[in-house]
């Protein structure tokens, strides 16, 4: 356990990762099929210079449905992690109707906020400056029962196909466009 008492709390970015890092694909099995955008390792770098953390949490059913390894993941995930400068990933391997050991009802599959609540304590971080950017109705509702302000990107799934309605508190084309606002505040 870490002592906080002389640390001060920072402000963090919660990134979903496919269609807000990178091309939404459905399932990414291997590396070498994960497309970041363009614009992802900039975006990183602003929030830096702006003083968030950057932290990628991810649903990855594909784990207990049994279409890839743990060992398959946490290699893409290094990946991710390297080439974006990240400063933090958590993934959610579980899937409650699958069977094995990952076919369970967790806290961490967003919408639930396990993996934001796992960062909150390890990284200190102020929920009240955080922000939780993704592009699915279970993002921005994760967002919102972790208590951090919500963005909603179109540059995945769209929110023509929203599994339901969520009023986030920002809608962006993609992670560009709200990381460029968020600059313009901070310098
Ligand atoms: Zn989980």
């Amino acid at each position: 356990m870490a002592n906080h008492t002389m640390t001060q709390m920072r402000p963090a970015v919660f990134l979903d990762r496919d269609g807000v890092l990178c091309t939404e694909k459905g399932y990414v099995i291997r590396v070498e099929e994960l497309e970041l955008f363009p614009f992802a390792k900039a975006c990183i770098d602003l929030l830096h210079q702006c003083g968030f953390l950057t932290i990628c949490i991810t649903n990855q059913s594909a784990v207990a449905r049994g279409m890839m390894s743990e060992e398959a993941l946490q290699r893409i995930n290094r990946h991710l992690l390297q080439e974006l400068s990240l400063d933090a990933l958590y993934y959610c391997p579980h899937y409650p109707s699958a069977g094995g050991k990952f076919g369970v009802k967790c806290n961490c599959r967003k919408p639930k906020t396990g993996m934001i609540e796992q960062a909150v304590r390890e990284f200190y971080i102020d929920r009240e400056r955080s922000y939780l950017v993704g592009d699915r109705a279970s993002d921005i509702l994760c967002g919102q029962n972790a208590g951090v302000k919500t963005v909603l990107v179109e540059s995945g799934y769209g929110t023509e196909r929203l599994e339901q309605s969520v009023q986030a508190d920002f809608v962006c084309d993609n992670l560009l466009v709200f990381v460029k606002k968020i600059y313009k505040e901070c310098i």
